[in-house]
């Protein structure tokens, strides 16, 4: 790359739905390879086609990419000096460049009706031949009043050929080059003009998008030849293959709304990292990687050529190992908005029992859950003190045998310090008389008498999250229903 030209990217997605892995991956690609290049990353929305238009879109890719982090350097909200980024909004833009192909002699009005070229389709289709609109061409051009459609004369018929950053040689032909639509008859211009017109007015130097724009790029490049414009770098990004590996990811096999993930309690450092290894990885043996890591090993280099399959169990493991590496009080703080944000009460003892929260769970709602089940019962003020017959795992245990070991441990507990009472403490100070008398017989009612519950934490972690006072009265409280 000339060392002298800076990086621009963008994304440009169309507002005709939610934002899904596939949509995200790619701007997270481009994000990466401007930051990467200290570049600029711009967010420009391609709103022409206003039938497939969804309400409400433009506000969930925003929300969507800030919260992954994805900030971009212009485009709509912040403004920049290419501004409006709204393609429905540049139609001034589009308009000049018309006029130049027009001046040209190489855009023309479309002189046919919709049905008439409805009837050229079909006898084309009778003939078993291709419909091409070229074959119509009519041979001298009327003045556009811009209420018919505006199309492009393809100058030459050839086979295109181009290089592309990912997958190398490409090439397409004749097929796809037929004198396709440049501005359509309600006012607005199609895809197919709108983006090479703004990737020029806004620098771009590189895009990334999917394969099915392989196919088009002969048209693309036509129109760059036609306009003397330099194509920026094309990069295609690898398909996202559904877990099986053999189909494009669909709605069906997991492809969702990126931001059900936050929902769901994973985090933007496990997403970003977790979408950057769809189709990529830095070419060594790292798996969990902070964003500034990711940022400095990425390449074009290292984007496959092939799919790459979505793997959620994958995608559940990284979150679980960026919550574990995030400072425990962030942690915390992070699993005490999730709670709030979903109307669930955020317990007073998250920050004791985070350790354990962490190590257990996947997910910000996985431990929220936890702590609202009976798990951490143990950890309110009040518990309700255990029946007899789960205190002697349903009859297992003798009556008389768990209320001996009960009082022995208690007895052993008095003599340790409320200062140094701790889950090791505690486990140094009974291990020993535990493993003479058959741990399960010591250690199994005094965990119920602590936690009040079947299943639980250990007695000596339960111990510790409870101190001296509550450990020592709730194993009594439990002898004395013995
Ligand atoms: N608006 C196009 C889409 O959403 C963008 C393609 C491109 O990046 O050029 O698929």
């Amino acid at each position: 790359m000339n060392p002298e030209s800076k990086v621009v990217t963008r994304f440009a997605p169309s507002p005709t739905g939610y934002m899904h892995v596939g949509g995200v991956r790619t701007a997270l690609y481009a994000w990466l390879f401007a930051r990467k290049h200290k570049g600029t990353f711009i967010l420009r929305i391609e709103d022409t086609d206003k039938e497939r238009e969804v309400a409400g879109s433009i506000g969930h890719i925003i929300e969507s990419l800030r919260w992954l982090g994805i900030e971009w350097d212009e485009g709509v909200d912040v403004g920049g000096p290419s501004a409006p980024y709204l393609q429905s909004e540049r139609l001034a833009s589009y308009q000049k460049y018309a006029k130049i192909l027009i001046d040209k002699g190489i855009a023309y009005p479309d002189p046919y009706t919709e049905e008439e070229v409805e009837a050229f389709r079909k006898k084309a289709e009778d003939e078993k031949r291709p419909f091409l609109y070229r074959d119509h061409r009519p041979e001298t051009f009327g003045v556009w009043e811009g209420t018919t459609p505006l199309r492009f004369k393809v100058p030459e018929v050839k086979r295109y050929e181009w290089h592309d950053d990912v997958r190398g040689t490409l090439s397409a032909g004749e097929e796809a080059l037929d004198d396709f639509i440049l501005i359509k008859s309600d006012g607005y211009p199609t895809y197919n003009f709108a983006h090479i017109i703004d990737d020029y007015e806004m620098g771009v130097t590189h895009i990334m998008r999917a394969q099915e724009f392989i196919s088009s790029t002969p048209k693309f490049l036509s129109l760059y030849d036609a306009l003397e414009m330099t194509p920026p770098h094309i990069a295609t990004m690898p398909v996202i293959l559904a877990p099986d590996g053999k189909k494009k990811l669909g709605k069906r096999d997991g492809a969702k709304d990126v931001l059900e993930y936050r929902a769901e309690g994973y985090i933007p450092e496990a997403m970003v990292n977790f979408l950057s290894f769809i189709g990529w990885n830095p070419g060594d043996e790292r798996e969990v990687m902070t964003v500034a890591e990711i940022i400095d090993a990425f390449s074009l280099e290292h984007v496959h050529k092939a799919g790459a399959k979505f793997n959620e169990e994958k995608l559940l493991w990284f979150n679980q190992k960026h919550l574990q590496l995030l400072p425990r009080q962030e942690y915390c703080n992070r699993l005490r908005t999730f709670m709030h944000e979903r109307g669930m009460e955020a317990p007073s003892f998250i920050d004791a029992v985070a350790h354990l929260l962490v190590n257990r769970s996947h997910t910000l709602l996985e431990a929220a859950n936890a702590l609202q089940s009976d798990e951490f019962a143990f950890m309110h003020e009040t518990t309700d003190t255990p029946v007899s017959e789960l205190l002697t795992q349903h009859g297992k245990i003798e009556t008389v045998v768990a209320k001996k070991h009960l009082l022995k441990v208690s007895e052993m507990l008095k003599n340790l310090a409320t200062e140094s009472f701790s889950d090791l403490s505690v486990k140094e100070m009974i291990f020993e008389y535990a493993t003479q008398e058959g741990r399960g017989n010591v250690l199994w009612p005094m965990r119920v008498a602590l936690s009040g519950q079947e299943k639980s934490p250990d007695p000596f972690t339960l111990s510790g999250l409870l101190g001296k006072d509550k450990t020592l009265s709730r194993i009594e409280q439990a002898a004395a229903v013995l």
